[in-house]
């Protein structure tokens, strides 16, 4: 099961921000979905775009070509 960090911080005030968007019903995440933080402190919404190396995933098992 791979999932997304369930908080970040913030780049603006350094708070905490917290995962608001909610999984697939299958609970699946999938490189490229896009994800959303909010953070606690200054209310800045952060919209992510996973990749790989959020979700844990071995860089074999992404789908990107080498160059
Ligand atoms: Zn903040």
């Amino acid at each position: 099961m791979t999932s997304p960090s369930p908080s970040i911080i913030c780049v603006d005030c350094g708070g905490p921000a917290h995962l608001i968007t909610p999984p697939r019903e299958d609970n699946e995440w999938l490189v490229g979905d896009v994800v959303a933080y909010r953070c606690r402190d200054c209310l800045d919404r952060w919209d992510l775009v996973l990749t790989a190396e959020d979700l844990g995933i071995e860089e074999d098992q992404a789908d990107q070509p080498d160059v």
